[in-house]
């Protein structure tokens, strides 16, 4: 498996970083996962843009210009066994002595990127869908920046894996915030609701996929704050990321959603999703 760290592609298990790396002792670092459907980047631009967005929320100097990530990502996929890939590039502060939180002046970045296999949901996930549980968030106010300091998500995603459930969708101040890994939408009496952008959550890149496909099908949509009561009485909840593309949660806390079927508003922006991936991945 070909990996790619500071300038060099290599075996990833040959890869080491210094232990010094703040990335490691800091969480000091930015990440994107970038799906790849035969051997096509899906949203590329978007996810670079996102990239620059959060290394300058971080103060990391941006260490490439988007030609230059173009290529390396494009590279990296050429040289998979694989055709549908997962794209993982983290970029983190670099290596600094002594430990000291104050950002240093003159650190490099380290720039990893790596490929594993892209599987899409199981069929019998996107049929019958999947439990989810929920929490309080517990992460910090920055939610928006996409940083490798993720203990509050992997807090988060050990409350549904103690439940046997695929995600955990938190709340805030009594409002839906988004999943562990994942943003989240309801469906009320046929109009679809998610919250709008904010420093509480990721926008994900699937998300704005999402609202866009349900104003170019003519779907009912208000983006606006999501109450914890509206979504325990949603008709629907979703679930959308680049890995798990979009999912039904069918019972949330052990309660039924709505029916506790894949609802029809879901059925149809799926169908829709899977059509644009293919139009995506068309030369
Ligand atoms: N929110 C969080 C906290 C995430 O980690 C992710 C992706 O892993 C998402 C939302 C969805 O983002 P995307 O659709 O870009 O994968």
């Amino acid at each position: 498996l070909i990996a790619y760290l500071n300038g060099r592609f290599a075996p990833l298990a040959e890869l080491s970083v210094p232990v010094l790396d703040r990335g490691f002792l800091f969480g000091d670092g930015v990440y994107e996962m970038i799906p790849v459907y035969d051997r096509r980047p899906f949203r590329l631009d978007e996810h670079l843009a996102r990239l620059a967005a959060s290394l300058a929320a971080v103060r990391i100097d941006n260490p490439h210009d988007e030609a230059t990530w173009d290529t390396l990502v494009r590279t990296l996929i050429a040289r998979q066994p694989f055709a549908d890939q997962s794209i993982y590039l983290q970029v983190t502060r670099g290596a600094a002595y002594p430990r000291n939180h104050a950002i240093p002046a003159d650190s490099t970045p380290t720039v990893l990127l790596f490929a594993d296999p892209l599987n899409p949901p199981a069929a019998a996930l996107v049929e019958q869908g999947v439990a989810a549980v929920s929490m309080q968030d517990p992460r910090w106010q920055r939610c928006d920046i996409k940083t490798t300091s993720l203990l509050g998500n992997v807090l988060a995603r050990a409350a549904s894996v103690d439940a046997g459930a695929v995600e955990t969708v938190m709340f805030r101040d009594g409002l839906l915030t988004e999943g562990s890994a994942s943003n989240i939408f309801t469906v009320k009496d046929g109009l679809l609701l998610t919250p709008a952008p904010s420093t509480r959550m990721l926008t994900g890149i699937t998300y704005d996929v999402v609202l866009e496909l349900a104003r170019h099908h003519g779907v009912p949509l208000q983006i606006r704050p999501v109450s914890e009561a509206e979504v325990r009485a949603a008709d629907e909840l979703w679930l959308t990321s680049s890995s798990k593309e979009i999912l039904a949660i069918v019972s949330l806390d052990g309660r039924p959603v709505g029916n506790g079927v894949p609802g029809p508003i879901y059925r149809r922006m799926y169908g829709h999703y899977q059509q644009f991936k293919a139009g995506e991945m068309r030369p």
